[in-house]
């Protein structure tokens, strides 16, 4: 028995989610008392298997067939599926990203279960877990028990778990070749889906500069601008300003937009909505600036600066640049 962790490449790189759901995986596994083996599924992986066996791991499975150099559903399902019968873990997880979501379901019912997406927390009563997800758009969490016993199956959102809480270990590297027959492979692989160039990767920031409607207009936008630039910061927005055309919607942070988990979010002018909440509250120092002392966002921020906008950041900008310099 062991929580099983399925890692995400992609191309020979890793999916960023890998590791924060590892991190998950260490974290249920404690709970439960057991290991955690984790797997990579693709072909020619062994350097990746081998560099996840440096975390805290019992084992990285490197699952490899020339049929899932590129990724299809139907292989996929087949090669884990005969995985997770060898393995018989207790608990599989996953991280929440598109290519889970489009086979990880049909891969639980194969086990009479259901995929438990995008959950935040577990805890475990006598051995059963209870997951955590969000519901409606964030203003609840709710409890979710699969009766029956496992293997259960669970994707964890971005951002829930930090990468940076991964504990080191060294774990030992097993070759596993699923016998995956391809006249059951339906689906014709493509050029996988690239975002346009003009598209930005929030999840991947260090440092976000995020501005909401306490900005008044499209014409100030470059007063936050300075600051993302001086921090060397992406610049991320409410709703409200991607709405209005002011910021690109490929910069918004929230339920209905990216879910970051940057070291350092500051959100200026931005009130604290539970939709905008669920999308930067994973970040590991939230600052804030706002001139409404009872602003929801202070409830969740690090450090808060109570003032206006206007005057605090442009001083923010001259004391970076004069540390700086
Ligand atoms: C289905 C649904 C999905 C949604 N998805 C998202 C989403 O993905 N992302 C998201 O952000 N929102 C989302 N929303 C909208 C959300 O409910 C809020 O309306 C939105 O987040 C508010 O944006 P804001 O904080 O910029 O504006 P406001 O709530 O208007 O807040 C502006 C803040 O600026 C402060 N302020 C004003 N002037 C100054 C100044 N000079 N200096 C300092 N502070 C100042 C004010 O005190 C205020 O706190 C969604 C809503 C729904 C219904």
């Amino acid at each position: 028995m062991s929580v099983l962790v399925i890692l995400e490449q992609q191309g020979g790189k890793w999916h960023r989610m890998s590791w924060e759901t590892l991190a998950a995986g260490q974290q249920f596994a404690a709970a439960l008392g057991q290991p955690v083996e984790a797997a990579i599924v693709g072909n020619g992986v062994e350097s990746l298997a081998a560099e996840a066996a440096t975390k805290k791991v019992a084992k990285v499975y490197a699952v490899e067939h020339g049929l899932l150099q590129d990724y299809t559903a139907d292989a996929f399902t087949a090669a884990v599926e005969e995985l997770i019968r060898k393995v018989n873990p207790t608990l599989v997880l996953f991280p929440h990203t598109y290519q889970v979501r489009d086979f990880a379901p049909k891969l639980a019912t194969r086990f009479n279960q259901v995929l438990i997406s995008d959950v935040i927390s577990a805890r475990f009563e006598s051995g059963s877990p209870v997951f955590v997800r969000l519901l409606f758009q964030g203003k609840l969490n709710g409890d979710v028990r699969v009766s029956g016993g496992g293997p259960y199956f669970a994707s964890v959102q971005a951002g829930a778990y930090r990468a940076d809480s991964l504990e080191p270990g060294s774990g030992a590297v097993e070759s596993f070749t699923p016998a995956l027959d391809a006249s059951k492979i339906r689906q014709k692989p493509e050029a996988p889906f690239r975002e346009s160039a003009r598209a930005v990767d929030l999840t991947a920031a260090e440092i976000i500069v995020s501005v909401g409607r306490g900005i008044k207009e499209k014409d100030n936008i470059p007063v936050v601008e300075a600051l993302a630039k001086a921090l060397g910061a992406e610049l991320a927005a409410s709703r409200p300003i991607c709405d209005a055309g002011w910021l690109p919607m490929e910069r918004q942070v929230g339920s209905s937009g990216q879910t970051v988990a940057p070291k350092v979010y500051l959100a200026v002018g931005i009130s604290g909505a539970i939709q905008h909440l669920v999308g930067m509250k994973g970040a590991k120092t939230i600052v804030a600036i706002n001139k409404d002392a009872n602003a929801p966002i202070f409830e969740v921020a690090d450090y808060g600066i109570v003032g206006d906008l206007f005057e605090v950041v442009p001083a923010l900008v001259e004391a970076v640049n004069k540390a700086k310099a």
